[in-house]
């Protein structure tokens, strides 16, 4: 079995991991570094500064923790030399795992000519043709291209120049409040600058529970961020040395930078995937719920096929996708399904949110009758004790039969404690089982507890 990968990011790596593990030939195409946008351009280098920036919040809030210290100044090389030691660190961990498992890891773009054969060219004009069985794409995605925004003017930033550190601007407007612009609002908030965030939508966040969305706004608002809600931008040009945002109802905003976080859109035209008729859906890359394109022996999974574009999402679909690829190879039925039920999203702004499963209200309309309870941190020991009393946990569970259906929280750690319910929910616990659990005290999760004990007096 001879399978090609073309992309290293988190699905293709671990779709070539994956496949090597079963046996098979891997070969893993990268026309850049390996670890794809997660390691190089998102989710790693963007939690490094917020550590930073976290810290840097800290300093300012130091007199109510018993402290005097004056507000950390940000040093931008060092900021930014610790940021790349820690993705040089992962990118070369994730070369030794694919090395050590047998992959073949080829440097240059690749071109799908067909199931059966893939065109390399590395930077130095040399061209291969790879020859194998089957292909996975795994390309990924790139920025959403905004009409009025013109992204090749100076100081007209997307994420990959946010991240870059150039700079840290008096003054920046981020163009959409998704996890992605909420994230450099908070980050670049603390490191001083000033920050105006423009959302269409009626909330922050939007998509995810208004409860959730409302603790993470006042916390961004608490670190001086303002917020333009129903707002949308027309127009973003250069003005008397500055960069003016022209919204659509006609007032304008000057600023030192902006930034377009509005979103990505999988990049179909990578690896030649555009052009050889694979059938799309809306802008993403239509395979069947085994991760099958319209062409035999093409795969494709990450944020090339949309939907949930996050990084543990890609890299799940990236080992269903092998497994599924190996057994057809060997003339097994593909079975391998993605639980789209059981995956947490996080946001790692201060404080943050994450949530899994369904809220209260989309499982109503749905039709499913359930239960919902609510603990708040501000009557949480150690909430209070970290001086971040901001938030809650909200757990849904079926009535009668006590199912977890859902849990939505907000403030500190939210992104760690948020997997306790998504382990229950897999394996279809019941909200009596968590309730029953003794949980650490004094401890963030124990709110969890607490919602689960009213939860199960609701059921
Ligand atoms: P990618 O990671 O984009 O990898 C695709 C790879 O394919 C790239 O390395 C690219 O160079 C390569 N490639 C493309 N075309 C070719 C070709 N023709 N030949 C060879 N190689 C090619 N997700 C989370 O889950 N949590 C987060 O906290 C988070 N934070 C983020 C922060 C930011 C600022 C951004 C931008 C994204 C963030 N994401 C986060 C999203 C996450 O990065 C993506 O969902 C994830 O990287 C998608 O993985 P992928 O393997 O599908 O694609």
């Amino acid at each position: 079995m001879r399978i090609t990968v073309i992309g290293g990011g988190p699905g293709g790596m671990a779709a070539a991991l994956e496949a090597a593990s079963s046996g098979a030939q891997v070969t893993l195409i990268e026309k850049d570094r390996l670890g794809g946008t997660c390691l190089n351009r998102g989710c790693i280098p963007a939690k490094t500064l917020l550590r930073s920036a976290k810290v840097a919040s800290d300093t300012r809030n130091a007199e109510e923790l018993g402290l005097d210290c004056p507000p950390a100044r940000v040093d931008v090389d060092r900021l930014r030399a610790r940021k790349e030691s820690v993705v040089d660190e992962l990118v070369g961990q994730a070369e030794a795992q694919l090395r050590r498992a047998g992959v073949r890891i080829v440097s240059g773009e690749g071109r799908l000519i067909d199931a059966n054969s893939v065109e390399v060219a590395s930077a130095n004009g040399a061209l291969e043709r790879v020859e194998g069985d089957a292909v996975i794409l795994a390309t990924g995605s790139k920025p959403f291209e905004l009409p009025g925004v013109d992204q090749s003017l100076p100081r007209v930033w997307t994420s990959d120049d946010a991240l870059n550190l150039a700079e840290i601007p008096k003054d920046i407007v981020v163009i959409g409040a998704g996890a992605v612009g909420l994230e450099f609002a908070c980050a670049y908030a603390a490191f001083g600058s000033k920050v105006i965030v423009v959302e269409m939508m009626d909330q922050i966040l939007p998509g995810i529970d208004r409860r959730a969305s409302r603790v993470v706004l006042e916390g961004l608002e608490r670190a001086g961020v303002t917020f333009r809600l129903r707002e949308s931008v027309s127009l973003v040009e250069h003005h008397e040395g500055r960069v003016r945002v022209t919204l659509a109802g006609g007032s304008e905003l000057l600023t030192d930078v902006v930034l377009n976080a509005a979103g990505r859109v999988p990049d179909i035209a990578a690896a030649g995937v555009g052009q050889l008729g694979l059938e799309m859906r809306g802008r993403a890359l239509k395979v069947d719920e085994y991760f099958r394109t319209s062409v035999e022996g093409v795969w494709a999974i990450g944020d090339l096929i949309g939907g949930m574009m996050l990084a543990h999402v890609a890299e799940e679909e990236g080992v269903l996708a092998a497994r599924n690829v190996v057994d057809t190879l060997k003339g097994i039925e593909p079975s391998s399904r993605l639980e789209p039920d059981f995956i947490p999203a996080c946001v790692y702004t201060f404080p943050e949110a994450a949530s899994v499963g369904v809220t209260r209200e989309s499982a109503r309309a749905s039709g499913i009758d359930v239960v919902q309870a609510i603990s708040k941190l501000t009557a949480n020991g150690k909430a209070l004790a970290e001086g971040e009393p901001y938030g809650f946990v909200a757990i849904v569970a079926e009535k009668g039969s006590g199912k977890i259906v859902g849990a939505q929280i907000a403030g500190a750690h939210a992104v760690e404690i948020v997997h306790e319910i998504a382990v229950a929910m897999r394996n279809g616990l019941p909200v009596q089982s968590l309730a029953a659990t003794v949980h650490a005290h004094p401890t963030i999760s124990e709110a969890l507890k607490v919602a689960a004990i009213d939860c199960s007096s609701k059921i």
